[in-house]
């Protein structure tokens, strides 16, 4: 018999035909990957309430089909759907808008465009997230800020991105909002992402 790794069990949950195109909660997929995992190993010792969130975000090879969340804590699975990321690039009209209005500056770091150094323009909401290629979504960024913030995966906003919600926080008097941009400003002072 072939040997099942923890995941196994979870993915299992979603191949049972009865969980298929069915809302469900995570409390409900937990109990029931830990009776099965039981089952055949006599303990329930499995860690199952990050996949969900995981399977959402990265899919899985192993997972035929493509997992949404409905509300807090409910699932549902649509078998046989495949994830796909609804491209929205930037005109180059807009790209030239957009970057006009950042005045042609690097909205993480500052750095201005020059002949040889052109800047990016950059979706504030990811693509990924259904973020569209409109002005509104745009943000201009050098290369070296655009690679950095990919490569530390990044989805959203930069530094100056929050310093601007901090203002605009600060005139409302919004405390929580401004407790709250103080620290991600600090995270990013912390690692040097200024
Ligand atoms: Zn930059």
């Amino acid at each position: 018999m072939e040997i099942k790794s923890k995941k196994n069990y979870m993915i299992d949950f979603f191949k049972d035909e009865k969980n298929h195109n069915r809302e469900f909660t995570l409390s409900e997929y937990d109990s029931e990957v830990k009776k099965a995992y039981e089952a055949e190993t006599g303990t329930n010792k499995i860690y199952t309430n990050r996949t969900p969130r995981n399977l959402i975000r990265y899919g899985d090879p192993d997972l035929d089909g493509i997992l949404k969340r409905t509300k807090r804590g409910t699932y549902i699975f649509h078998p046989g759907e495949k994830f796909v990321i609804k491209k929205s690039p930037f005109s180059e009209a807009i790209k030239k808008k957009i970057k006009k209005r950042d005045k042609y500056k690097c909205q993480w770091c500052g750095k201005k465009e020059t002949k040889l150094d052109i800047l990016a323009v950059d979706h504030l909401e990811p693509e990924a997230s259904g973020g569209k290629g409109v002005y509104e979504n745009g943000t201009t960024l050098c290369n070296v800020c655009n690679n950095r913030k990919k490569n530390l995966k990044i989805s959203s906003f930069g530094l100056n991105m929050f310093k601007k919600y901090l203002e605009k926080s600060k005139i409302n008097k919004d405390e929580k909002g401004i407790k709250f941009l103080e620290d991600i400003i600090k995270v990013y002072n912390k690692h040097n992402l200024s």
